[in-house]
């Protein structure tokens, strides 16, 4: 169905290829066929309208919410920038004022949080991990307070995949009489996600993290969660996200969502064995590299591994070079030389920090595939140590 370039395509995590069904499905929104404006009140916008409320109802349904729960963002940046802002602001007028999140965000929430500090004025604590990259709901529970107005906390991590116990953390908030939000970006394509079992009151998705197109994602807001737009100048989202929706972006997420149903499962299941065959394979062949992130309780498609004594700009470029296309931790962190900030919240040493590379696995991976990566990854690892790169 998806056709490919030879190279071994390793990056899932970063981006999916669009399914070519979600793209048929967007064509005519990019067409002549159906262009309208969704907020006109002619035919031509109505048919936009249509499609975008069609999409809005899979996606709740997809994740147990209701249609008028979900707000389309331009991806999962806006989604988490629009969380955290849209409640602190909320929480002011509550005399809330605090924010509690960890140091293993993705930076749409950690950079985010640094705005809301110095240029805001909210207060923020940030939750540690431990070596595994685990959140404590304790940990948490003793840093908010009776001024804490949002709790943050990813479902799993993009670098090093951990997934969260966000259920518990959930009710620490919510005991407490904070909100609580979580980043399930990562997890959408991984595992089933249903608001109420994981107690979100806010929950970011994107679309292409799961074979949607970039450029679009979702904002779940629960009922009757304080919240304050930020995006002025029109009335679309109901009044919570000025500006003209995204019609074939919208329309691709949602046929994204429709199509997950039917692959999602198996494809855990599958991504699973590979994942756990393709560490065991680097392993045999490279005895200190070293796994990142829990061995099991990691989402089915992560592999992240430490090649002490190598550097991972030069594993990267030394794996591109053969054919591989792998990231140094999340998409944003790659082509700088800083070490990934989740890999120090793990307690890595710097240099065993900026040796790791992660690999992602997607639905276009074979066991072939990864047998011969593996191979690669060891060839390339072993030299990139030889030249001295990195150094412990
Ligand atoms: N949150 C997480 C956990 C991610 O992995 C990403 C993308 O890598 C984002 C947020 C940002 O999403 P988008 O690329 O749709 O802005």
């Amino acid at each position: 169905m998806f056709s490919f370039s030879p190279a071994i395509y390793l990056d899932y995590a970063a981006t999916t290829p669009v399914d070519p069904a979600v793209r048929e499905a967007m064509l005519p929104f990019l067409s002549d066929e159906n262009f309208g404006n969704a907020s006109s009140v002619h035919a031509f916008g109505q048919a936009a309208r249509r499609a975008i409320d069609g999409a809005r109802d899979t996606l709740a349904q997809a994740i147990g919410a209701q249609a008028g729960e979900i707000y389309f963002t331009s991806g999962g940046t806006e989604a988490d920038n629009t969380a955290l802002v849209g409640v602190l602001l909320a929480g002011r007028k509550r005399g809330r004022d605090h924010l509690v999140t960890t140091a293993i965000e993705h930076h749409a929430i950690l950079d985010c949080t640094r705005f809301a500090q110095n240029a805001l004025g909210f207060r923020v604590t940030v939750v540690p991990c431990d070596a595994e990259g685990f959140v404590d709901p304790e940990a948490v529970r003793e840093a908010i307070t009776d001024k804490t107005a949002l709790v943050s906390v990813m479902h799993a991590n993009n670098e090093v995949g951990t997934i969260q116990p966000v259920a518990d953390i959930a009710a620490v908030a919510r005991a407490a009489g904070a909100y609580f939000h979580t980043d399930a970006v990562q997890t959408f394509g991984q595992m089933p996600l249903a608001v109420d079992a994981l107690g979100a009151d806010l929950l970011t998705l994107s679309a292409h993290k799961i074979y949607g197109p970039k450029g679009v994602g979702a904002l779940y807001v629960r009922t009757g969660t304080p919240f304050t737009p930020w995006l002025h100048g029109g009335q679309q989202e109901r009044e919570k996200r000025a500006g003209t929706e995204n019609a074939p972006g919208i329309v691709g997420f949602g046929k994204a969502v429709e199509l997950l149903a039917g692959w999602r499962d198996g494809e855990a299941e599958r991504l699973t064995r590979l994942r756990d065959n393709f560490i065991t394979a680097i392993c045999a062949r490279v005895p200190d590299a070293r796994l990142n992130g829990h061995p099991t309780h990691r989402l089915p498609n992560n592999v992240n591994l430490s090649f002490p004594g190598a550097d991972g700009e030069a594993l990267l470029l030394g794996l591109d070079m053969a054919g591989v296309a792998a990231s140094s931790g999340s998409a944003c962190a790659s082509g700088s030389i800083e070490p990934s900030h989740v890999l120090l919240a793990l307690g890595l040493p710097l240099a065993v920090a900026k040796s790791a590379v992660r690999f992602s696995l997607g639905r276009q991976t074979t066991a072939d595939e990864l047998a011969r990566a593996a191979g690669i990854v060891a060839d390339v690892a072993m030299s990139a140590r030889g030249s001295g790169g990195g150094g412990v």
